[in-house]
């Protein structure tokens, strides 16, 4: 079922759908990551990429909840942050395309909100 975006702001980004898919810089089109379409309640990230473009995105929707500061770290399942609480596969950032990146994270599942620094 399609969700109703809310707030969708994307700054040198593109994603590969409405809200979700791969994540690919404007600047040099580099995919940097993948955004899993139905395990999110709200996303922020920012990042520089190794073009040198810094991009962001936030993202989120009419029916989100507000959720919960958290402070435990997204287990790595496949290469992709999932939600340690539930295991939901959230977001893929390779990290090899980007130099660096800041997200805020929300489970759609359990409300948690994860933070992630490189
Ligand atoms: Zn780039
Ligand atoms: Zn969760």
């Amino acid at each position: 079922m399609a969700r109703a975006v809310k707030d969708k702001e994307l700054v040198n980004t593109r994603l590969a759908s409405n809200y979700g898919g791969w994540v690919y810089c404007d600047s040099c089109n580099e995919n940097i990551g993948y955004l899993c379409y139905s395990t999110y309640d709200r996303l922020e990230l920012k990042y520089k990429c190794n073009c040198g473009s810094i991009g962001s995105i936030l993202l989120d929707f009419e029916d989100s909840k507000t959720g919960q500061d958290c402070s435990d770290e997204l287990v790595i399942i496949k290469n992709r942050f999932c939600c340690p609480n539930d295991n939901e596969p959230l977001i893929t950032i390779l990290d090899k395309k980007v130099a660096n990146y800041e997200m805020k994270i929300t489970c759609k599942s359990c409300g948690a909100i994860y933070k992630k620094v490189k």
